[in-house]
């Protein structure tokens, strides 16, 4: 039997927000249409508020068009765990770049690269802002994929003492290794992870995880699969990564109300 490719619709924006619709209706999430951008509406899906007594989470995917495992692993993960999305605060981003997703490109409509417009005039960036706005996060996880990647990697800001990626990045080993290169985008890199601490000048247009460190996130981390590896593993390798990182946000949440 030739091999077919199971997610033969991962550029398909239409079927990716039924399945988000569908996912909210059975879970209880609030899906919001932000914004408009090149004819397509930009969603956002929230719960019904689990409380102070749960952690708070950000997950934004699909800012770079061409970067399906992103949606798709994120929308895999939340199918997985409609449970859990009842017990955890959740603000989900599920595609920022729907014309990108739709044309297999990075950039929007306009050749603009969405993840260096934060500190730019960009209308769903602002909208994006305003629901932002006085909101603090446990965790912001943004998903991305690189086509130069030779394996799966993350950034993480550090910023709380015991840092995560490492982890994050063994619960995945098994599907895709961890990148080799020492110098991933010329910045140092081992064992996969980039650590490094910014601030607003360090880049002039910036990222959505610079604005998500600055303001609203104790944890921040962008996780990068490696584009030329099979969609099925990549997609998977993201499922794995998300969970990880909800499993130690979790752990870490009950800890420090204990203290
Ligand atoms: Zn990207």
């Amino acid at each position: 039997m030739p091999r077919v490719l199971r997610l033969d619709r991962a550029h398909d924006y239409a079927h990716l927000i039924r399945r988000w619709r569908a996912l909210a209706r059975r879970t209880g999430l609030t899906m919001t249409s932000f914004a408009k951008a090149s004819g397509y509406d930009v969603f956002s899906l929230e719960s019904a508020r689990a409380g102070d007594g749960a952690p708070a989470i950000y997950f934004s995917a699909g800012i770079h068009g061409d970067e399906v495992a992103s949606t798709e692993g994120l929308l895999q993960w939340a199918e997985k765990n409609s449970s859990l999305l009842r017990e955890v605060n959740v603000l989900i981003f599920p595609c920022l770049n729907p014309w990108g997703l739709a044309g297999n490109c990075r950039l929007d409509s306009e050749g603009r690269d969405l993840n260096r417009g934060y500190n730019a005039d960009i209308p769903q960036i602002l909208a994006q802002m305003r629901l932002l706005a006085g909101r603090r996060f446990d965790l912001a996880l943004t998903l991305h994929e690189d086509y130069d990647a030779r394996g799966l990697y993350i950034y993480e800001v550090p910023s709380r003492p015991r840092h995560w990626a490492e982890t994050m990045l063994k619960a995945a080993a098994g599907i895709i290794p961890a990148d080799p290169r020492k110098k991933i985008e010329g910045r140092s890199a081992r064992a996969g992870v980039v650590r490094r601490s910014i601030t607003p000048e360090l880049m002039p247009d910036w990222p959505e995880a610079f604005v998500l460190h600055f303001h609203h996130a104790a944890r921040t981390f962008t996780v990068e699969t490696p584009s030329e590896y099979s969609l099925d593993d990549r997609a998977a390798a993201q499922v794995a990564v998300i969970s990880k990182a909800v499993a130690l946000c979790r752990g870490e949440f009950r800890t420090r109300r204990k203290i």
